[in-house]
């Protein structure tokens, strides 16, 4: 979580934008009529990564900003998933590490991504990402608390990582039948629920189509 040390020169994400700004995007969520908190249900935990250091970036990003939201069309059909994976496999749990994100997160995430590698797994914040929306959420399954392997961990921006690139590494030995397994379980029981993955993070699933999710008013 985070700690006093975010004021640190190294923190430059805390520079880029001002504790203020999220908490009022905090208190904004917490009103809105469109999201939802998410709370730890059963089949549900929720880990926000991002509202910590253990991301791709080491950077607390989301400081007061610490809760689960999600637009309530999307919060409902997480619930939905919960309850289909306990029904087929009780001793495991949805592990969910992101959902609805600040529009100025976004921008911050863009700058520190832009000109490397990275940035194709960035949302450009001109268009938003869909997780501006409240419809895109990040999630793993975990047995008794401990994630499944899935070949890669969350925010890993590998091709290992992309979904349609599955068969391939399986066949080249890169990826065990076990690992496209855990996530075809994932997709699965995400799919169930009315979800539609997202073709280069095995992590990310969206409750609308793209056009539909952004015919709604994006999370400032
Ligand atoms: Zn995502």
């Amino acid at each position: 979580m985070l700690s006093e040390s975010a004021a640190s020169p190294t923190e430059q994400g805390h520079k880029l934008h001002s504790r203020r700004r999220l908490h009022e995007a905090a208190a904004a969520a917490a009103s809105s009529d469109s999201f939802e908190e998410i709370a730890e249900v059963e089949g549900l935990i929720i880990d926000m990564r991002y509202a910590s250091k253990n991301n791709f970036m080491s950077i607390n990003l989301y400081g007061p900003f610490n809760k689960l939201y999600l637009h309530k069309i999307a919060a409902k059909k997480l619930r939905r998933a919960a309850v289909i994976l306990k029904k087929s496999h009780p001793r495991y749990d949805l592990l969910v590490f992101d959902g609805l994100r600040p529009h100025s997160v976004q921008r911050v995430l863009w700058n520190k991504v832009k000109g490397t590698p990275q940035q194709t797994f960035v949302a450009n914040p001109k268009t938003g990402s869909i997780h501006n929306y409240g419809f895109a959420v990040d999630l793993t399954l975990a047995d008794n608390g401990q994630e499944l392997d899935m070949g890669t961990p969350f925010d890993d921006f590998r091709p290992l990582a992309q979904p349609v690139l599955e068969a391939k590494f399986l066949a080249e030995g890169k990826l065990k039948a076990q690992q496209v397994a855990n996530r075809k379980l994932l997709r699965r029981v995400m799919t169930k629920a009315g979800f539609q993955q997202l073709a280069i993070e095995w992590w990310h699933f969206d409750a609308l189509p793209q056009e539909q999710a952004k015919k709604h008013p994006i999370f400032e």
